[in-house]
């Protein structure tokens, strides 16, 4: 490759992004040195928490840079190698994404073995996001036998895998996602109450409808009313793994929420909040049972998959939108 396209940041957004926000270049590759490889991506992943690293503020990864190439995960294919260990035609995860290739050293790359499954899988199910779900249920929450478990955005990337990682654990799984279509797949994947919460005039009786006797773990995609019915929700001893709040991420003020956090005192609610980055150890045994749980067909998995470099930023935006069932992935031609 001689030359790649690469998405930037052109402006920093007041709530909600828009396309305005990125602006695509070509840029020239440079041949790799020594010890380096060249790649061509072949799937981009598009993610929630990129919105945090538009805001120039600190967090956990640094903000991007006005007028500088993007990041995020990537798939791609190594077209030349001058590094031991990589060959043409090797997979290659890295974080090098929202461009159509790029010149590195090796060493920031890893080696991808797809053990049958296809490859982008491990930008979806197989990957952080299956990882994310299993290491928030079992590590943070603690599930244990008899649990009733509520997930919220259930039908999104973490949450389809988070809902059927409690239901091949043997629990009672309550899942609340926006719309008809995404309720149909929840209850295909096996959830056994399913909220539409876009037509719910009220959550927190929806919830408590669907677990009379109440929840014991509530793990949080969404925050704001989601947090608040799963606090009137939960019984005495409930965990909560808070691993996202995407409600909250294009909210250009602080939301007023949770209206309800005291119930934490009285019902005894344990709450942690994490990283799949914490739990990076737990990949081996996860992608074990992943396998195993998906050869006994208790895991599936969707992927809503856009095409071209250039519909990036589109895929991005339609994460805030409900545009996505399962991992919205780019797919590059
Ligand atoms: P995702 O759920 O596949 O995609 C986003 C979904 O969120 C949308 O399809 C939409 O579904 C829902 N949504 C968007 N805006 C919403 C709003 N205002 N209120 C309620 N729902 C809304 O994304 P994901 O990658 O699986 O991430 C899910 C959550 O986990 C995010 O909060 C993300 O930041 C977090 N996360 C955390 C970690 C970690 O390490 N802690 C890792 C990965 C992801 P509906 O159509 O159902 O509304």
């Amino acid at each position: 490759m001689a030359t790649s396209r690469e998405y930037r940041l052109k402006s920093r957004p007041a709530g909600m992004p828009s396309a305005d926000n990125f602006e695509l270049a070509t840029v020239n590759l440079p041949e790799p040195g020594p010890g380096e490889v060249q790649v061509r991506n072949l799937w981009l992943s598009v993610d929630p928490y990129m919105r945090g690293r538009m805001n120039d503020e600190p967090s956990y990864l640094p903000p991007w840079q006005i007028g500088k190439v993007l990041d995020g995960g990537a798939l791609g294919e190594v077209t030349v190698s001058n590094a031991d260990g990589l060959r043409p035609g090797d997979l290659v995860n890295s974080f090098y994404g929202w461009r159509e290739g790029f010149t590195a050293p090796a060493a920031t790359v890893q080696k991808l073995d797809p053990k049958g499954l296809p490859p982008q899988t491990f930008l979806s199910a197989a990957g952080g996001t299956g990882l994310t779900a299993y290491a928030g249920l079992l590590e943070v929450a603690r599930l244990k036998d008899g649990d009733v478990v509520f997930v919220s955005g259930a039908a999104g990337a973490v949450g389809s895998m988070a809902c059927q990682i409690a239901k091949a654990k043997g629990h009672t799984v309550i899942g609340s996602a926006g719309g008809p279509e995404k309720v149909a797949f929840l209850k295909e994947i096996g959830v056994d109450h399913a909220v539409d919460y876009k037509a719910e005039p009220d959550l927190t009786a929806a919830v408590r409808r669907a677990a009379p006797d109440g929840i014991d773990v509530y793990f949080d995609n969404v925050g704001g009313d989601h947090l608040d019915a799963a606090l009137a929700a939960a019984r005495t001893g409930a965990r909560f793994a808070i691993c996202g709040m995407i409600s909250a991420y294009n909210e250009a003020q602080p939301a007023a929420g949770p209206r309800n956090l005291r119930m934490m005192m009285g019902k005894a609610i344990e709450m942690k909040g994490f990283l799949v980055t914490h739990y990076l150890g737990l990949q081996p045994a996860f992608l074990a049972d992943f396998i195993r749980w998906h050869a006994e067909g208790k895991l599936r998995w969707r992927e809503t998959v856009v095409q071209g470099i250039e519909r990036t930023p589109e895929a991005f935006l339609g994460l805030f939108r409900g545009d996505n069932t399962g991992k919205m992935l780019v797919k590059l031609n």
